[in-house]
């Protein structure tokens, strides 16, 4: 992947996507797989903002059920299935737990008809995702570390797992070898026309700080949060605010799915990367507040609602990590802002300020593909094109080309001969999908890049600078926190952010003078001393 700031001023572009986050990647890789000559750019880094602070959940959404928003879990179920199948490296099933107790908020027939209801309106044909019942023995063999008091058994039902920014990294790809211009760390400054026909975009380098005028026939904007700073689509939402917290191991393979004794909220304890993502808060956001602080309420609550059900609780001193991202929600036109975050609707809608300027409000990771190829129906109508979306089915683009478990074997056993341990192999598979002889290549170079960064987590050194070297990385952070998550996985040092800066000198090109650079920029943005 190369980033190339001249190039947006080198073409009159179909589209312009504005905002690298998932839907606009999915957007710009719908509209590049059309034929659409497409322009997508991002502020920051790609998925830098909600799009890698997700639960990283390809899901139905079982709580929506509560609301009987059945229409949003029926679609989210669909693609569910279909990325399941289309991107086996980048999806992967998880199955939850869900713990019944006798002061629970939901008895054993209520969640057993809402299991039933999601097995339906998933329709999958596959008996390893529907839902079964446990009695309390069965179920601690499956949970040892849930308190069993007043437990009276409970359900698993199975849902779908990914690294969010991976995802959105590997679409961008998926878009730029389409033909898409896809350019990090670039600003859209001001529309400076409004003629109908073409207009004339300011965009800033955010690097050099240089700017030029882009020209595009369509504009989307997939700003996310940014959505609410700007006229008009300020008007059009509101926002929440989830944190999650990275907390030790304690599961491997399974989550829960469990309620807040607080105030009976959802929220989920899911394993990644062998850590425990303990999720999330659900608070109004008002847009003039920055940055997105995570206060100490926040911890609480999530500490205080996961140790309703641990055995051994957790403290304060057991937090490694932790993230927030805002939500933006449609705008409830009868009740703006009275409406509870939890209780708004997940869905999605394209609103048009012009018949060429676009607004994605709203929206999940899960569904951001169906609701990106609606965006690009839209903009071709207004071109007078009739190209029909070309990401429904189609294999990803890093997608091994054979059947995945027996590609995942051969893999597995080159790994082994490197010197690649079990799980970091595991890992490796899904991030780089067929893009691991990439990693492969490097390894049988130099041995050395088979070990693990740290040996808390199951990344290996090849993984730095393959990334580093491949994946448009511009900050050391871009590195460190969504090519791999380390900065929220582990607490780095100072001297390992060094460390690591100067093992990717070579790909990355830094000079000591931007070492020195890039290491104080993450160590003041990730409070590292
Ligand atoms: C806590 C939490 C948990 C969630 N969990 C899940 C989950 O498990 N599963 C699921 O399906 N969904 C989940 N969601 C929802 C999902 O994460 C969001 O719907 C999705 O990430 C929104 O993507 P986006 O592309 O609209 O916005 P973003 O990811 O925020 O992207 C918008 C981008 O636009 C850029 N931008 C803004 N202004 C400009 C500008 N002027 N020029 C250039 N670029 C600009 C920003 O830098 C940003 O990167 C969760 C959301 C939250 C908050």
């Amino acid at each position: 992947m190369k980033r190339d700031f001249a190039a947006l001023g080198q073409h009159h572009f179909d589209l312009l996507v504005c905002g690298g986050g998932i839907y606009g990647a999915w957007t710009a890789y719908d509209a590049a797989l059309r034929g659409l000559n497409v322009a997508l750019i991002e502020q920051a880094d790609w998925a830098g903002a909600t799009s890698s602070a997700s639960s990283k959940l390809i899901h139905g959404g079982l709580r929506y059920l509560e609301n009987y928003d059945f229409k949003l879990v029926r679609k989210s179920l669909r693609e569910r299935t279909m990325l399941l199948q289309v991107a086996p490296h980048r999806v992967w099933p998880l199955r939850f737990g869900i713990p019944v107790y006798a002061t629970h908020r939901f008895n054993r027939l209520q969640l057993k008809l809402g299991l039933t209801a999601y097995d339906f309106l998933a329709s999958d044909a596959d008996p390893a995702m529907h839902h079964q019942y446990h009695n309390p023995d069965q179920f601690t063999q499956h949970f040892p570390f849930v308190t069993t008091a007043m437990l009276k058994g409970g359900f698993t039902y199975a849902d779908a797992q990914t690294d969010d920014a991976r995802l959105v990294l590997e679409l961008v790809d998926g878009a730029q070898q389409a033909g898409a211009c896809c350019v990090n760390y670039c600003q859209l400054l001001s529309l400076q026309d409004n003629s109908p026909e073409l207009h004339s975009i300011a965009v800033q380098d955010r690097i050099s700080l240089a700017t030029q005028t882009i020209y595009a026939r369509q504009i989307v904007f997939t700003t996310g949060q940014g959505l609410a700073d700007s006229e008009p689509s300020r008007d059009w939402c509101q926002l929440s605010k989830g944190v999650h917290l990275v907390m030790p191991t304690a599961m491997h393979d399974e989550a829960l799915l469990l309620t807040a004794p607080a105030d009976g909220r959802v929220f989920f304890m899911i394993p990644w990367y062998g850590m425990t993502l303990l999720g999330t808060t659900d608070t109004d956001f008002d847009a003039d507040t920055q940055p997105i602080r995570i206060e100490s309420r926040d911890i609480d609550y999530l500490l205080e609602a996961a140790n309703a059900y641990l055995k051994h609780r957790w403290t304060r001193g057991d937090v490694i990590g932790s993230f927030a991202g805002i939500r933006v929600f449609k705008r409830p036109a009868q009740t703006p802002s009275t409406v509870s975050p939890s209780a708004l609707s997940r869905d999605w809608e394209l609103k048009s300020a012009t018949p060429s300027v676009h607004y994605a409000i709203g929206g999940k990771i899960t569904s951001a593909r169906e609701d990106a190829s609606h965006i690009v129906d839209t903009v071709c109508q207004q071109l007078g094109l009739s190209t029909p979306c070309a990401t429904n089915g189609r294999s990803f683009p890093w997608a091994p080309r054979d059947n995945f478990t027996s590609w995942s074997m051969t893999m597995s056993a080159q790994a082994q001969q490197l010197g690649i341990d079990t799980e970091c192999t595991k890992w490796a598979l899904r991030r780089h999908g067929d893009r691991i002889s990439g990693l492969f290549d490097r390894i049988a170079t130099d041995a050395s890049l088979a070990q693990r960064i740290v040996p808390s987590l199951p990344f290996i050194r090849a993984e730095l600078v393959h990334c580093a070297a491949t994946e448009m990385v511009v900050h050391l952070d871009d590195l460190l926190r969504r090519r791999l998550p380390l900065l929220i996985l582990t607490r780095l040092s100072h001297d390992q952010l060094q460390r690591i800066a100067l093992s990717v000198t070579h790909a990355t090109g830094w000079d000591s003078a931007r070492q020195l650079q890039e290491v104080d920029r993450c160590a003041k943005l990730w409070n590292i001393r």
